[in-house]
C-alpha cells in the first residue's frame, strides 16, 4: 500500500498541474484556480484518466463548498453546493456542448 495520501503523489501532482493550465479559473467565482477538487473517488478517476468529476477551484470556494461553520459537509452537499455556486464562465461552456 502506498504510504502517502493520494493527493501528495506524483501522479496525482502531474494531473493537476495539467488540469489546472487548461482550466486555469475558480469553478464557483471565476479567479485564479489553485485547488482541483474531486468529487468522486473511484480507482478511474485517479488515474487521471476521467476529469468529469474533478472542478477548478479557489482556496476560499473549496473552503467554502467543504465546511459549514468549521463542520466538514457530507460529500452529496458539497456536489450540491457545486452546482449551485457554479460560475456564469462554466455555465457558458456547458450550454455550447
Ligand atoms: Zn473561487
Ligand atoms: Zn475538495
Amino acid at each position: 500500500m502506498p504510504s502517502q495520501p493520494y493527493y501528495r503523489t506524483a501522479l496525482w501532482k502531474q494531473i493537476k498541474t495539467a488540469y489546472l493550465r487548461r482550466n486555469p479559473y475558480c469553478y464557483c467565482c471565476g479567479a485564479q484556480a489553485t485547488i482541483v477538487h474531486h468529487e468522486n473517488y473511484t480507482a478511474h478517476n485517479l488515474s487521471g484518466l476521467d476529469e468529469e468529476f474533478l472542478y477548478p477551484l479557489c482556496n476560499r470556494c473549496h473552503y467554502i463548498v467543504h465546511f459549514n461553520n468549521g463542520q466538514k459537509v457530507k460529500s452529496l452537499e458539497v456536489a450540491r453546493r457545486l452546482r449551485h455556486r457554479r460560475h456564469k464562465h462554466f455555465l457558458n461552456k456547458e450550454n455550447k456542448i
